[in-house]
């Protein structure tokens, strides 16, 4: 038999390739990945104290045969065909698959017409995070563009190992997607007392590099000089064989609430997929998150073997930027007003309600525990679809678990 194929070896892929043999199939399972390396860990990549150089694998290379799966690195897969039932291998070799799991993930979106590899840079990959952390020193300037989760979890790192920074911000304030003013207003004004420079309101006009720098002059006639760049303005889902073999593309591989793709033979997981959010009423998202990576690869691998689980999780994220963490739980949109909740003098949660003054989603911000414990609670109440009361949401002595 041809057995289950998985493309792409990231959080997803590996996690779903686990979780085949946990469910109890004992067919073949395969995993491809088309990167030279272990499958690994992305978020140490921006965080500072992490050590970049060194991999940090998602699983110990010997699980992958106690396990009896097939992982073939540098292995990137050039096409699927649906009527076969099978993929095409780059070097023309083919597989057939009696389901298949795509599970391809996002790659940084790119300006046009630069030069990326020796000072212009995005972030994906570890040879990306060691060539960024090259520069990440003492004398030396770094200039990246775009406040979003990478571009500041970089300027922190930047920041820890002695380099100059410079951020760059289209928009009026950094994370203006999925954070609320208050808090990437808070997160803005650390990263400033850090020693950070941050640019906003401002649109670049050009990017130069010569033998030993790089220029970004911005629309207002600003030039910055630096000495290596960092284009952080975000991901887009690698759909490129999806999309070739006919499959739904919307922002992503368009899957159901089961993670099934427009194929029923094809699911998709992670970063690379487009999925109804059940606890919002099925209202489509992307998501760009470790722990979603991870727990659409399980309900794949179930559905992939004929279960029929539903995958209902509330979306979370995690971000750490100097000793603060941010965490987000649920999605804003749609909320009609907002809750503050005052832990510290450092942290505060935000409360997301909507007209029905049902609880949304709930962010934070401060140092470590308390504020993870909470968006903890905060999204169990989400996944119950609570109306908590907002006078008990603000008030601190009021415990979030009794509102359960
Ligand atoms: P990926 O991890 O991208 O894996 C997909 C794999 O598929 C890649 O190896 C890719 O090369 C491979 N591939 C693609 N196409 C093919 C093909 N045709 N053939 C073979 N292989 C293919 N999330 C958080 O929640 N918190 C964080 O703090 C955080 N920090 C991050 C920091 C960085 C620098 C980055 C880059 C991401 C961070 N994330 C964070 C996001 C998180 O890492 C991703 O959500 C997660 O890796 C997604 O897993 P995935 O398996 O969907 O995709």
């Amino acid at each position: 038999t041809s057995g289950m194929v998985i493309v792409g070896a990231g959080e997803a892929g590996v996690r779903a390739a686990f979780a085949l043999r946990e469910q109890g199939y004992q067919g073949p399972v395969t995993l491809l990945g088309d990167e030279p390396h272990l499958p690994y860990e992305r978020p140490p990549l921006s965080k500072a104290g992490e050590e970049a150089e060194t991999v940090r694998a998602i699983v110990a290379e010997a699980r992958f045969p106690e396990a009896e799966i097939v992982f073939r690195r540098g292995c990137k897969v050039a096409a699927i065909d649906r009527a076969e039932h099978s993929i095409v291998l780059e070097d023309d070799g083919v597989l057939r698959y009696e389901r298949l799991l795509l599970a391809t993930g996002a790659a940084p979106r790119h300006i046009l017409g630069l030069r990326y590899g020796e000072r212009i840079h995005t972030l994906r990959t570890v040879e990306q995070a060691a060539a960024i952390r090259r520069v990440m020193r003492d004398g030396q300037h770094l200039i990246i563009l775009g406040g979003g989760f990478i571009g500041l979890e970089l300027a922190a790192m930047g920041r820890r190992l002695g380099a100059a920074v410079t951020l760059v911000e289209m928009q009026p304030r950094v994370l203006m997607r999925g954070v609320p003013e208050r808090l990437a207003l808070a997160l803005q004004a650390r990263h400033e007392a850090e020693g950070v420079n941050i640019i906003c309101g401002q649109g670049v006009a050009t990017i130069t590099e010569d033998q030993t720098s790089v220029t970004v002059t911005l629309a207002d006639g600003r030039r910055i000089d630096g000495d290596a760049l960092v284009i952080g303005i975000g991901a887009e889902p690698n759909t490129a064989i999806a999309a070739e073999a006919g499959l739904a593309i919307e922002n992503g591989i368009v899957v159901d609430d089961h993670l099934t793709t427009s194929d029923p033979g094809i699911f998709a997981a992670g970063d690379c997929c487009s999925y109804p959010v059940a606890v919002y009423g099925g209202r489509r998202a992307r998501l760009e998150s470790w722990r979603n990576a991870q727990e659409q690869g399980n309900v794949a691998a179930a559905n992939m073997l004929g279960k029929v689980e539903v995958f209902d999780s509330v979306p979370w994220f995690w971000s750490d930027q100097y000793d603060l963490t941010l965490q987000v739980a649920g999605l804003a949109d749609g909320s009609v007003s907002t809750v503050a909740r005052h832990l510290s003098n450092e942290a505060e949660l935000l409360f997301h309600l909507d007209a029905d003054g049902r609880l949304l989603s709930a962010s934070g911000l401060g140092p470590g525990g308390a504020v993870a414990r909470d968006i903890r609670l905060a999204e169990m109440l989400i996944a119950r679809r609570a109306h908590p009361d907002p006078a008990m949401l603000a008030d601190p002595s009021v415990k979030l678990k009794s509102l359960l």
